[in-house]
C-alpha cells in the first residue's frame, strides 16, 4: 500500500485499508485489532452481527464497513452496528436507512455502490443513473452520500472501472472512493481510491466461497 501510494504520487494523502474479515472468526480478526488496526469490513449483516458486537465492545475505536448487499429487513441491525454502509444501491434502501438513522438517532456514513460494468447479476446503481440517484439522496431523501464504491467485473481491466468511478465521484463532488481488493488495490490507489477493501491478502484464502 505504501509503495502504491508513493508510486501514485499521493504521498501525504491517506488511503484507508478496510480489512475484510468475512468468513473469518474473531480468533482470526483479533490479531489485527491487537496490532491497532481499526477499519474493518464485512459483507453480510447476519455474520457481522454474530461477531462484531463483542469485538466492538472490546475495541470501541473500530470503524465497521458494510460492503455487501443490504436488504430492508436488515437495515435496523445494519444502522445499529455499522459505521459506514458502502452499498446503498436503490431509492428504497436509501429511504429505509434515512428513517432508521433518525429512529436510532445514529449517523452512519453512506456510500453508493455503482455497478460500473452494468452486470445484471451485480447490485449497484448504473453509471448513467448515478448523478440522478445521488441528487435524489441529497435533495429528496435528505441523506448525505460520502462515497462511491464499485466491484469491477472479474474479466475486465479494473483500471477502466476505477477511472469511471473516480469521474462519477468528481462530477458529484463526492470525496470517498472505495475500490480495489487484494488483486488490484495498487491500480485502485493509482486511480484515487480513498478506501481499499482487502480480505485474502490479509487473512488468507477463504475456504467458504462467497461473493
Ligand atoms: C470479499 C470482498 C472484498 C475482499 O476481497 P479479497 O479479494 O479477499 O481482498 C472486497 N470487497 C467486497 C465487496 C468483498 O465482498
Amino acid at each position: 500500500m505504501a509503495d502504491a501510494v508513493h508510486d501514485a504520487g499521493r504521498v501525504g494523502e491517506s488511503v484507508e485499508l478496510v480489512a475484510v474479515g468475512k468468513t473469518f472468526g474473531p480468533e482470526s480478526i483479533l490479531p489485527a485489532l491487537e496490532a491497532g488496526h481499526t477499519v474493518f469490513g464485512e459483507n453480510r449483516v447476519q455474520e457481522a452481527m454474530s461477531k462484531w458486537p463483542d469485538l466492538k465492545a472490546q475495541y470501541p475505536d473500530v470503524e465497521l464497513h458494510l460492503i455487501g448487499p443490504l436488504q430492508s429487513n436488515k437495515a435496523a441491525d445494519a444502522v445499529g452496528l455499522f459505521d459506514v454502509i458502502e452499498t446503498v444501491d436503490r431509492p428504497k434502501i436509501a429511504r429505509v436507512l434515512a428513517k432508521e438513522m433518525k429512529r436510532q438517532n445514529r449517523k452512519v456514513k453512506l456510500f453508493v455502490q455503482v455497478n460500473t460494468g452494468a452486470e445484471p447479476q451485480k447490485s449497484g446503481i448504473l453509471p448513467t443513473d448515478t448523478d440522478q440517484f445521488v441528487e435524489l439522496c441529497h435533495n429528496d431523501i435528505g441523506i448525505e452520500i460520502a462515497g462511491l464504491m464499485c466491484i469491477p467485473p472479474l474479466d475486465e481491466e479494473p483500471a477502466l472501472h476505477f477511472a469511471l468511478l473516480a469521474k462519477l465521484a468528481k462530477r458529484n463532488q463526492i470525496e470517498s472512493l472505495s475500490m480495489g481488493m487484494s488483486n488490484d488495490f495498487e491500480t485502485a490507489i493509482a486511480f484515487g481510491a480513498t478506501h481499499i477493501r482487502v480480505g485474502s491478502a490479509i487473512f488468507g484464502e477463504r475456504t467458504e466461497k462467497i461473493a
